[in-house]
């Protein structure tokens, strides 16, 4: 049997006892065994942690910087090896496999960066004839050791958005990633531990699911940073009220297509946008494309498009350079893909491209006619599938975008600046995308999601903030 990949514990590499497989999602293939922490282990993680972190939080700005931006070096020197890793664990082609190691490196390099400049801020006491006079410094200090939990559509980004904002502020942090697809998050550990950090201060950590209601609960970790599905994560913050919670969970994005975006050019670009984020990660990311609201004066043009780019998107093997749509990560979602897509059918839904389940894999889809009250319209599909709805106007895409108990991202495809401020203004989202689609991020922007999406906000500087508070130096009549 091949040896385990390690795990890392307050900085140092373990095999424990167990562990499990990492089956390729194209074809099952293995890929690797993962040691799995055992419970002395993680008891050894949390309690490293918890001495490090006042230490840790003492550590120079300079210092973390340079070891953070040693890690986005590193990342971006071994990016093509961990491009591959993450197609074998995960299943996405490529091309998005690089694209996620290069966004990695960049949170890295933009943790370094805030590193530096962040820490709180002058403010004055003199500002009306009731207050003291003087001034004030708000400092920002790490609200204690972090446990970060991560899903396995983005394994190692998604890692890299709890880590380095962490870090960069002193916070020691032990990050849980998703046990289908660990093996780049196991390979950060590795560059980790070139940075000569304190020991304390991270961990990486593969945990059985039932283990992790006694981690969660750990006092040691008062800061829990979870992204992955609206249950777990809605049980994690009943389980723990009094920690500090941040939660990115799940949605059902939509794109609107305004009367104003009209032209052959306009349409042809919206189209190639929706088309490609529908079915980027075969559909598996939540800011992926579901809704799309387009004007009736465009709507058929647009949907022809669509269903004509949807079509000849390369599917097939991950591995292929010009593959680009892959499997689902297990069989099993694709055939709740699959019935989905049935049960919308039943309701009325036209399949305009697509309806076809081979294994883990299911064809890039385009739907119209969908009842607003199916699943495919109104839970999180996390499959490649994309629904197209004509509407009257863009105040009647936007009530519809809004009729949804999701709230991420909405991409407005608009010339209008008036359109732009109103999509602002009224639609329930952590973000609008004018003139593209909603799955546009950048890593230093703050993103969140309203409604059961989730509760608070990452992006590096939004997450540095979320993770320390604010802890008042006065001088009162000076
Ligand atoms: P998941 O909720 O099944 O798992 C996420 C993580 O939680 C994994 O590491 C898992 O092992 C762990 N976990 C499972 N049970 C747990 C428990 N009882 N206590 C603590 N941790 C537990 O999610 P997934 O299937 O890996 O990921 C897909 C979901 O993630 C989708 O809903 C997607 O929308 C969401 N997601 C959200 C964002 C965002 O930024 N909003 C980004 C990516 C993915």
């Amino acid at each position: 049997m091949t040896t385990p990949v390690p795990y890392w514990i307050a900085g140092t590499a373990r095999r424990g006892t167990e562990s499990i497989p990492v089956t390729h999602p194209y074809d099952g293939s293995s890929v690797a065994r993962v040691a799995i922490a055992s419970e002395a282990d993680v008891a050894e993680a949390v309690a490293a942690a918890r001495t490090a972190g006042e230490p840790f939080a003492r550590t120079s700005a300079a210092e973390r910087s340079e070891a953070l931006n040693h890690v986005a070096g590193r990342i971006a020197e071994r990016s093509e090896e961990i491009a591959g890793l993450i197609t074998a664990e995960n299943g996405k082609p490529l091309r998005w496999a690089r694209a996620e190691a290069g966004r990695a490196a960049s949170v890295f390099r933009w943790a370094a960066e805030e590193a530096r400049r962040f820490g709180g801020e002058w403010q004055r006491l003199d500002t009306d004839p009731q207050s003291p006079g003087g001034a004030a410094f708000v400092g920002r200090f790490p609200r204690g050791p972090v446990l970060g939990i991560t899903p396995f559509n983005f394994p190692l980004n998604l890692v890299a958005h709890k880590v380095a904002p962490a870090l960069a502020v002193g916070a020691p942090i032990i990050v849980k990633p998703a046990p289908g697809a660990p093996l780049s998050a196991l390979l950060l550990g590795e560059l980790l531990a070139e940075t000569g950090l304190p020991s304390g201060a991270w961990s990486v950590v593969p945990v059985q699911n039932d283990r992790m209601p006694a981690l969660v609960a750990d006092p040691s970790l008062p800061v829990v940073s979870f992204t992955g599905s609206g249950p777990v994560g809605r049980s994690i913050r009943e389980a723990v009220p009094h920690k500090h919670v941040t939660l990115e969970l799940g949605g059902n994005a939509a794109a609107v297509v305004c009367p104003d975006w009209s032209t052959p050019e306009d349409l042809d670009r919206a189209a190639e946008r929706i088309a490609v984020f529908a079915n980027y990660q075969a559909g598996q990311s939540c800011i992926a494309v579901q809704r799309v609201f387009a004007d009736r004066s465009v709507g058929e043009e647009l949907t022809e498009r669509v269903v004509r780019r949807v079509a000849a998107l390369g599917t097939g093997d991950p591995r292929e350079e010009q593959t680009e749509v892959g499997p689902l990560i297990d069989e099993n979602a694709a055939r709740r893909v699959e019935a989905w897509v049935e049960e919308a059918v039943g309701a009325g839904a036209r399949v305009r491209t697509g309806g076809r389940r081979n294994g883990a894999e299911y064809a890039p889809t385009v739907l119209t006619g969908v009842p607003p009250t199916a699943r495919i319209a109104c839970e999180e599909v996390f499959g490649p599938v994309v629904t197209i709805d004509e509407v009257e106007g863009s105040d009647e895409a936007f009530d519809r975008v809004n009729d949804s108990r999701f709230g991420l991202q909405t991409g407005v495809f608009t010339h209008r600046s008036d359109t732009a401020f109103a999509a602002l203004t009224r639609l329930h989202v952590g973000g609008v995308v004018i003139g593209d689609v909603p799955s546009v991020r950048a890593e230093h922007v703050p993103y969140g999601g309203v409604k059961e999406s989730g509760v608070g906000r990452e992006g590096v500087s939004a997450a540095m903030a979320d993770l320390t508070e604010p802890r008042v130096l006065a001088f009162p009549g000076v």
